[in-house]
């Protein structure tokens, strides 16, 4: 079964009123195994509403309509779908003398505009609603396919909705999928892949699966895959195990994350797992990222099982009262530079007692550029057990903001490379300065 939702509304044409019912239903959608083909949002118009539901119903059996519910004069959607099947509107007197009565109830006079809300579709089953007056409706139509299409109509108020998906739409979905069909998705997360990289690398998997079911949703320095396998379960569980593992295949050692969107965990946490499940620590060493790096790294909650702590080392001064960082290093390297990060990285590990130690600095920009270090060079060093640190120059795009935020999310690759059993850190060669140098 395929879905497409309607918001109907004016507002949400504007600029001050943003959509937020459809990604309610989306979810109820996700959760029953139901792809959602297409969303759509109109104004309280009824050729537009029925030329809409028109052209939605040809590619979905099941149109999930949000809105124009009320009892004004521009609350239209039941009109736009009767006019859409050719059935008439007329009102349901049982209902209408239940809103009456509650009404009454509440000592309140029933202004006559409300018995609009007692309208109902021909045909159409309505939907009690709990939280408001008028009823949702549900309506099937033969056309345009054998199979037909399945109308559900939705008030606009956000809470009304939610009741509503709850008491009349999931329950629905849920008889049936019993048949067993659904909808599986995972997710793959990378990090400091750049997005045309994942692009050419999984083209075997488009090739064999098919591009409809992998789509790519890219971030700074982080790139998360959607996969998606439907069909029932006895085909489509393994077919989505196939297309994971071709990623995989695909993907080597930059893939940090696969499993449930839900459950998707932010990189800096991939990275504290894989210390805690070493028994490890890290301390850091920033000077362009401010420490950036260590607010990262103690977002996460139970971080002080791994994280040692930092320095915020902006100027030279400290870089060698606070880290050691020789003199003479500095003098002849510069404070962006290879040897400054390394003796940064180990100055952090040793000072904190720490299993690894992580050095960074570089120019954020957008001034402090020179020919030799471009705005955008940033040099990152993880210090750890092994007598050689690895080592990472990169000359990143973008302003400031992203300049840091690159710098942290790749100083957390560096020590994610160095905590997995034969990784190179080749990856990061895309992103690395035009001279060159891989981890050392
Ligand atoms: P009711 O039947 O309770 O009068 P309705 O179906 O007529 O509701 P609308 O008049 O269209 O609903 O909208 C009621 C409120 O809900 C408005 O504040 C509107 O901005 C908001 N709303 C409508 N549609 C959406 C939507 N898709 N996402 C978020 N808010 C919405
Ligand atoms: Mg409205």
């Amino acid at each position: 079964m395929k879905a497409s939702i309607l918001a109907v509304g004016g507002e949400l044409l504007g600029t001050d009123r943003l959509d937020t019912n459809s990604l309610v239903l989306t979810e109820v959608l996700r959760r029953r195994g139901v792809e959602l083909v297409s969303k759509a949002v109109v104004g309280d118009d009824v050729v537009e509403i029925a030329a809409t539901l028109g052209a939605l119903r040809e590619r979905a059996e099941l149109l999930l309509v949000t809105g124009g519910l009320g009892p004004t004069r521009d609350d239209l959607t039941r009109e736009g779908l009767a006019r859409l099947l050719g059935r008439s509107v007329a009102v349901d007197e049982a209902l209408w003398g239940r809103i009456e009565r509650g009404f009454r109830k509440l000592g309140r006079r029933i202004p006559r505009v409300n018995r609009k809300q007692a309208e109902r579709v021909d045909g159409a089953e309505m939907l009690p609603n709990r939280a408001g007056v008028a009823p949702g409706q549900r309506i099937g139509d033969a056309a345009p396919s054998p199979r037909g299409t399945t109308y559900f109509l939705f008030p606009g108020v956000p809470r009304e909705l939610k009741v509503l998906v709850d008491d009349a739409l999931d329950p629905w979905l849920a008889a049936r999928a019993e048949d067993g069909a659904g909808f599986d998705q995972v997710e793959v997360r990378v990090a400091c892949l750049p997005e045309s990289v994942v692009e050419e690398r999984i083209v075997p998997v488009y090739e064999r699966f098919g591009d409809r079911d992998v789509s790519v949703l890219a971030r700074p320095g982080e790139i998360r895959l959607r996969l998606r396998a439907g069909g029932p379960a006895v085909s489509r569980t393994p077919r989505l195990a196939r297309m994971e593992a071709a990623v995989r295949k695909a993907l080597g050692g930059a893939v940090f994350y696969v499993g449930a969107i839900e459950d998707g965990i932010e990189f800096e946490a991939a990275v504290g797992d894989l210390l805690t499940a070493r028994g490890e620590t890290v301390a850091v060493a920033e000077s362009c990222t401010g420490g950036q790096l260590g607010q990262r790294f103690t977002a996460t909650a139970g971080s002080s099982a791994y994280f040692a702590g930092g320095f915020l080392t902006y100027s030279n001064h400290l870089k060698m009262r606070l880290l050691g960082v020789p003199r003479e290093t500095l003098r002849e390297h510069g404070a962006v530079s290879k040897p400054t990060v390394l003796a940064m990285a180990s100055g952090a590990r040793e000072r904190c007692g720490s299993d690894y130690g992580i050095g960074i600095s570089g120019v954020a920009g957008p001034g402090g550029g020179t020919e030799e270090r471009p705005v955008g060079t940033v040099h990152i060093a993880v210090a750890g057990p092994a007598a050689a640190g690895s080592h990472f120059e990169a000359r990143f795009p973008g302003d400031r903001a992203r300049v840091r935020q690159l710098s942290t999310q790749f100083a957390l690759e560096l020590l994610r490379r160095m905590l997995l059993p034969g990784e190179t850190g080749r990856d990061l060669l895309p992103w690395s300065a035009p001279r060159g140098e891989g981890s050392a």
